[in-house]
């Protein structure tokens, strides 16, 4: 019998810390500061992550080994519609050049290759990227959400699965990709009931019925609506053993929130992550917190039932 996937992915992230490719010290403890939400009964997280400044200081990277000094920039692919001309920080070709020391562990979801990779400027704990084999766009189909639920089922529920909208968190709207990682999310403990007082439009999914159906009818209904700028982030994780599915609303004209930056699937899903401005880590409050999600709230939202 094959190794279950959350071992494979759980000894790689063991190995890809061993190798040095892991930034910062993911076994030590996180600076951690618990904000609740009376509304909503939620506890937000945030996170002081330092390390992930280094994430775009090539120096560092290459002095590190995790970025190759030796790459050939030649080699690697540009997808022409990115304005930066930067290459591809997706395409397992790309990476096999610039990072040689990073483990892409071959997963088989929905019918589609994917490759996961430990994500070495991590945001939790067997924080894992699962790209698409293919350079294709990261566009919501029902491939996706059937990829993200098989994904989660495959790690027996261990590992949740993230997907963010292009333009709604992902900043490479170009190369299919999810999140996973162990680390369970705040909005996991929100109450269905309770979801209209979550500070951003959340509709959970956990019925009997076929989760694929339901997510794919609600995501391509939200998304059609205004397929400029409608966009989901998505969330896969599991209660009681079952299966839930919770999606956020967005719109890519409100994206940046106020004190903390890109608002992506992370955020929305309650957990927030600082890496600089140390003043804004410690004075956030609940208010902070309610005020950055009512920045990005889509202005569709509210004018129907889809709140
Ligand atoms: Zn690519």
């Amino acid at each position: 019998m094959a190794e279950p996937l959350a071992r494979r992915l759980t000894d790689t992230w063991a190995e890809q810390i061993e190798s040095g490719f892991i930034l910062g010290d993911p076994s030590a403890p996180v600076e951690t500061r618990l904000i609740n939400d009376p509304a909503s009964g939620v506890t937000f997280r945030l996170r002081w992550l330092p390390h992930r400044n280094l994430r775009t200081d090539t120096a560092a990277l290459e002095s590190r080994g995790i970025l190759s000094p030796d790459r050939d920039e030649s080699v690697l692919y540009r997808d022409p519609r990115d304005p930066s001309g930067h290459h591809c920080f997706l395409c397992p070709a790309n990476i096999r050049v610039c990072h040689p020391l990073e483990e892409l562990v071959p997963v088989r979801a929905a019918g589609r290759n994917w490759l996961a990779g430990a994500n070495f400027a991590w945001l939790a704990h067997n924080h894992f990227t699962v790209i698409a084999e293919e350079h294709v766009d990261q566009s919501f189909d029902r491939r996706v959400i059937a990829a993200m639920l098989d994904l989660h089922a495959q790690t027996a529920g261990e590992f949740r699965v993230v997907y963010n909208g292009a333009y709604a968190g992902a900043t490479i709207p170009w190369h299919l990709h999810l999140h996973a990682t162990t680390d369970a999310f705040p909005v996991e403990e929100l109450h269905p009931d309770r979801a209209p007082e979550y500070p951003t439009p959340v509709r959970v999914f956990a019925g009997a019925g076929s989760l694929e159906t339901e997510v794919t009818d609600y995501v391509i209904g939200w998304e059609r609506r205004d397929p400029e700028h409608h966009r989901v982030n998505m969330l896969v994780a599991s209660r009681g053993g079952r299966p839930m599915v919770f999606v956020f609303l967005r719109d890519t004209r409100f994206t940046i929130a106020g004190h903390k930056g890109l608002i992506g699937g992370w955020e929305v899903a309650g957990d927030y992550a600082y890496s600089d401005r140390r003043d804004d880590f410690d004075a956030a409050d609940i208010d902070a917190v309610r005020a950055a999600f009512a920045e990005i709230r889509p202005p569709a939202v509210g004018m129907d039932r889809d709140r």
